[in-house]
């Protein structure tokens, strides 16, 4: 069985700390350009591909981050 992961990001949670951009061993996080309710730069993802370790869960102070795991139909690449 394969897996895709994607991360879905609370903008108005997050604190923009930073945290998620230094452990993410993938590069998915960056800053976004404008300043959130909190007036803080929250992240956003930059397309890279997430491989699911959840070091970003796991290490936001702010449960701003949340894992998403999908099933890959693999009768797609067999064609
Ligand atoms: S789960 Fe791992 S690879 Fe995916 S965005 Fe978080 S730190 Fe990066
Ligand atoms: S670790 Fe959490 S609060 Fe900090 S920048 Fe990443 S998502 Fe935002």
């Amino acid at each position: 069985m394969r897996y895709r992961y994607t991360v879905i990001i609370d903008k108005e949670r997050c604190k923009g700390c930073g945290i998620c951009i230094s452990f993410c061993p993938r590069g998915v996080f960056e800053f976004e350009d404008y300043l959130n309710e909190g007036g803080h730069h929250p992240v956003r993802l930059t397309g890279n591909e997430c491989i699911g370790c959840r070091a970003c869960v796991i290490m936001c102070p702010d449960i701003a981050l949340e894992l998403i795991r999908e099933e890959i139909d693999e009768s797609t690449y067999a064609r």
